[in-house]
């Protein structure tokens, strides 16, 4: 259920709205926008009379939402979404470019990585401290060891940073040295992890499981924004079809899809999603050119000795020639890094 506040619709005028879906049964999460202010009930109520709403003082319109997304949806916010992290703004008109190895591994490492992208003009470094790997046996990251390197050598440069969290426990440790929460492919669909994410009050960026349909990758941001978080932002990684030339399939068409059907930021990861460096910048560029308002992006000082992911994980020249690269497609599509 959507209630759309008339232009000038008083605080009080809101408040009788927002009281009236309440006493109807819904939870009510409020978006104020440059001119409406957007009042989503959520709730398990299918049988009531949207006239019920319009006709009460300072309502615009009313919409049953059929989507089975409502937050996330881009009728919650026709707009979009801009996120602000310190300086940073993701979904805005410049594209954001985040960069790192897959995982963090040691001091000289982070710091040669942060001075780089810096350098090369990204405002984000991640870097992985607690590692999903399929092997047990394989290295599991640095844990709050690597998150303290990663964040000295992004206060020094300048930057953010975003790292994953796999699991509840982890939050208050990420919460201290991150600015940003990722939810990786494996963790799509933890939805307790997810619930715990919406009591937080920092972003998260979420990637697409590798069997996921865009619409669960939906619903598992509406996970984290049903419980009042809303700085959420998508990430298309790719998914497992039954090509093996490349680890996954980047499924460039999710970009415009997602960008159509939610209003949230959406991030594309062309490593991951390829698998094999020399096909990074070219999906990079793809990418950029289908709409995503940032990228995230693997890069090493030395990949071939990286611990995790080398061969995905672009050298540090192939890393400046995408930013160049980067920038040229930004404005040929009317935005800037
Ligand atoms: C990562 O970003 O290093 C990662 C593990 O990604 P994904 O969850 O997409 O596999
Ligand atoms: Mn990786």
């Amino acid at each position: 259920m959507l209630v759309v506040m008339q232009e000038g619709a008083t605080e009080q005028q809101t408040e009788n709205v927002i009281q009236r879906l309440v006493e109807m049964g819904f939870t009510v999460h409020r978006s104020t926008g440059v001119r409406h202010t957007v009042l989503g009930g959520v709730g398990p109520i299918d049988d009531f009379d949207p006239a019920a709403l319009e006709v009460m003082e300072g309502v615009k319109e009313c919409h049953r939402i059929v989507s089975p997304y409502k937050l996330a949806s881009r009728h919650f916010k026709p707009a979009g979404t801009v996120l602000k992290i310190g300086s940073v703004e993701i979904g805005g008109p410049a594209v954001v470019m985040m960069a790192g190895p897959c995982s963090v591994e040691n001091v000289d490492q982070m710091e040669q990585i942060a001075r780089l992208i810096a350098e090369a003009g990204a405002r984000i470094i991640r870097g992985g401290a607690f590692k999903p790997r399929s092997s047990p046996y394989s290295f599991q990251g640095m844990g709050e060891e690597g998150l303290r390197i990663m964040r000295a050598a992004a206060d020094r440069n300048n930057l953010l940073v975003v790292s994953e969290v796999m699991d509840q426990v982890q939050i208050p440790l990420l919460l201290k040295y991150s600015d940003i929460l990722q939810v990786g492919a494996r963790n799509m669909q933890n939805f307790n992890l997810l619930r715990e994410l919406g009591k937080v009050r920092k972003p998260i960026l979420l990637k697409r499981g590798i069997a996921a349909t865009i619409e669960e990758l939906l619903l598992s941001a509406e996970y984290i924004m049903s419980g009042g978080n809303y700085e959420v932002m998508l990430c298309e990684r790719g998914i497992r079809t039954f090509e093996t030339s490349t680890r996954n399939t980047m499924d460039i068409a999710a970009i415009p899809v997602l960008k159509r059907l939610s209003h949230l930021p959406v991030i594309a990861d062309p490593s991951h999603g390829t698998g094999k460096r020399d096909y990074v910048v070219p999906m990079a560029r793809a990418a950029l050119a289908a709409g995503a308002d940032g990228l995230l992006v693997e890069v090493h000082p030395d990949p071939d000795h990286a611990i995790s992911d080398g061969a995905q994980t672009l050298r540090p020249d192939q890393f400046q020639e995408l930013m160049k690269q980067a920038a040229t497609i930004a404005m040929a599509i009317g935005r800037r890094i």
